[in-house]
């Protein structure tokens, strides 16, 4: 009989599902499924996660440290030992901050794992040595603030709770390619309730296709939709007027404001007809327990933030929030307390020094002074846990700024990224598999820790491991650089009072709703409780200058021109997660090539037919892929899902080199589903 062991998926997904991994021997995973008695998992993950032995086992993992030989970018290494390639680290490291000051030094890394530990380690090296930091911007921040502007924090209703609904709304999000669990809730509302799905999406896409009712208006006009619902609410006597006085300010301007914003007026914006619009607004407006679940997806637009504010509104006016299965959720991140002071070096002293907008990567390795923020240039980097040479907007700069000659890059990985490939020293990094760690999750409400269940591959070491030996040979001598994962995990449950590790890993899971007012009975997370419709955007970012403060339409997206005509959006691919599964074969095998996504109508102007290489560019640059001509898209719309690597298109860089690194409102963020291109056959 197979023996199974415990994990968690340590990707960046909202769902950090349960898993149950069979291990057939002491270096082997086999198969991998959800833990049914995950009241979130239930027993149900992604086709890439169930086979993620393709991916830990994988021929091309990295096996050992190694130190570049060739060109920059070539691929060229050696092999060297870990105290070969960590002295070089540290030299380079001590050399920059001797030459250049300690801020010239730059850690980055994301979420290529969502473990406490392996991801927010390296935060502990700026914070002892005094290097640069990093502003998060890439992926949540633009919604987070939009959502934050209204609801006062970063949580919101039970996700399975969903089950108690009636109307769910999936709003921005291709929940059957993102987050699979969210489908088995609605299939259990359906089941269990009748519940109706709609689904709110430019795209046709595979949640779409399994919905009551499907709305695809055009990508960055959500605020425009949810304004005129909220019209008609008021108009058709649907607002809660008790709950509007007892839970929310500024109600009566409100509805002022909101006087001539007519579904007539929505339909002109958004694309939709005046019928779909008094259609939804009807289903809204009379089904008590309706369950919005927002996406990332909606907010990745200049004036994303405003639509997420915009959006978020609408369960306070009908006060859905009240009833079991009602209410909204953007992200249940502020749920959890757990204490990350010991794992960051919040204590260590020198957290002072500058912070970068990562997303502004390319400029900042271009030395754009404003980017510097009046510090010195960056001269050295750690990276782990991301790709910026795939994922990082504006390509052709960071390409440009991670070939500089003149700047010392390490790499810690668990495959030759492209990223990888820039490296002066390239270290080889376990799976979660291989490693401790401890798990939050920002779309379910689960603490969980997780052991490894096999041996590290080959000569490969975790984050930790080699944060904590950079740490000692960089001269800190602080014990957060001396304790093994596991010891950091427990002293951390402990100052955040949460149950102690054995406890955790032999329950399992910690559900982090109980006690909780999940649904802001009590108020909302502002000091008088009360939800915001009129945005203080001063209080949750500070590039708030010209940002509406009631919700609507902000029309500040881009304008397509005649030079431009298109609008482009770069959706996630189902069997991608960012630029990670590039390498499966399962996933390269259902992906198959980049494609761009063409409507008929415009095919037939452009003289494009599916299968054609075509090309698509703008003034940032230009990329050559395949097209296919499909009604799943808006005339005037193209999609192009995936982060595919560079070495995938013609020209050797990926789609991300059409996106612009301007800082979205309030408070940064890429707008990635926000670019002007033209197309033309190849
Ligand atoms: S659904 Fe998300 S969290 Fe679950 S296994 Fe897949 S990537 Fe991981």
């Amino acid at each position: 009989m197979s023996t199974y062991k415990a994990s968690v998926c340590p990707h960046d997904c909202p769902s950090a599902c349960a898993l149950e991994v069979e291990i057939l021997d002491e270096n082997t995973i086999g198969r991998v499924r959800g833990a049914k008695g995950n009241n979130y998992t239930q027993g149900v993950l992604c086709t890439k996660v169930a086979k993620y032995a393709e991916r830990v086992h994988h021929p091309d993992r990295l096996r050992e440290p190694m130190v570049r030989v060739g060109q920059k970018g070539s691929g060229e290494f050696k092999v060297v030992s870990w105290d070969v390639a960590l002295t070089r680290v540290a030299d380079e490291f001590k050399q920059a901050t001797e030459e250049t000051g300690a801020e010239s030094v730059w850690p980055y890394y994301y979420a290529g794992t969502m473990g406490q530990i392996q991801r927010d380690g390296i935060i502990r090296l700026k914070n002892a040595l005094g290097y640069s930091g990093m502003l998060k911007t890439i992926c949540t921040q633009i919604a987070y603030a939009g959502w934050t502007a209204g609801v006062g924090a970063v949580r919101g209703a039970d996700p399975r709770d969903m089950r108690n609904s009636d109307l769910i709304v999936i709003w921005g999000c291709n929940a059957v390619a993102t987050q699979i669990n969210l489908m088995k809730l609605v299939a259990q509302a359906q089941h269990e309730r009748g519940a109706t799905l709609v689904v709110i999406d430019p795209a046709t896409t595979g949640t779409a296709k399994k919905a009551d009712m499907h709305l695809a208006l055009n990508p960055g006009t959500d605020g425009a939709l949810a304004a005129a619902v909220m019209h008609c609410a008021f108009r058709d006597g649907r607002a809660d007027r008790d709950y509007l006085t007892r839970f929310t300010n500024d109600a009566q301007g409100l509805e002022q404001e909101l006087a001539d914003k007519t579904p007539t007026w929505a339909a002109q914006i958004t694309g939709l007809t005046v019928e779909q619009i008094e259609q939804f607004a009807d289903l809204y407006g009379r089904t008590q327990r309706s369950f919005i679940r927002l996406g990332i997806g909606f907010s990745r637009s200049r004036n994303g933030a405003h639509n997420i504010f915009s959006v978020a509104c609408l369960p306070a006016i009908t006060g859905a929030w009240q009833h079991p299965g009602g209410g909204a959720l953007l992200g249940t991140s502020a749920i959890f307390k757990l204490d990350k002071s010991l794992i960051e070096g919040m204590r260590l002293g020198n957290g002072n020094s500058r912070n970068l907008d990562m997303s502004r990567i390319g400029a900042i390795l271009a030395g754009q002074p404003e980017d510097l923020k009046g510090g010195p240039p960056v001269k050295a980097m750690l990276i782990q846990n991301t790709n910026p040479m795939a994922v990082a907007p504006d390509l052709q700069k960071v390409h440009q700024g991670l070939a500089r000659e003149d700047l010392f890059v390490c790499v810690h990985e668990q495959f030759m990224t492209e990223t990888a490939k820039m490296a002066d020293v390239l270290l080889p990094a376990t799976t979660c598999m291989e490693h401790h760690d401890i798990y939050t999750s920002y779309g379910q409400v689960h603490l969980q820790v997780s052991e490894p269940v096999i041996q590290a591959y080959a000569n490969c070491r975790s984050n930790h491991e080699v944060i904590c030996e950079l740490g000692r040979r960089l001269g800190s001598g602080d014990r957060s650089f001396q304790i093994d994962a596991k010891s950091m995990i427990e002293e951390s449950l402990a100052l955040s009072g949460y149950p102690d590790y054995a406890t955790l890993l032999e329950q399992k899971w910690l559900d982090c709703a109980v006690g909780v007012d999940m649904q802001f009975t009590e108020g909302f997370d502002w000091p008088d409780g009360k939800f915001r419709f009129k945005a203080d955007w001063s209080a949750v970012g500070s590039d708030h200058a010209g940002m509406p403060s009631w919700p609507g339409h902000w029309d500040v997206t881009i304008k397509t021109s005649e030079d431009r005509p298109y609008r482009l959006t770069t959706p996630p691919a189902r069997y991608f997660l960012n630029s990670s599964f590039t390498q499966s074969p399962c996933a390269l095998k259902k992906e198959r090539r980049p494609l761009v996504t063409v409507h008929p109508l415009d095919a037939q102007k452009a003289n494009i037919s599916s299968g054609q290489r075509v090309e698509l560019g703008n003034k940032l640059g230009a990329i050559t892929l395949h097209a296919e001509v499909k009604d799943s898209i808006r005339p005037g719309v193209l999609e192009v899902r995936g982060v595919w690597p560079g070495d995938a298109f013609e020209g050797g860089v990926g789609v991300n080199v059409l996106i612009g690194a301007d800082a979205a409102k309030p408070n940064g963020g890429v707008a990635f589903h926000d670019a002007a291109v033209w197309m033309r056959p190849a």
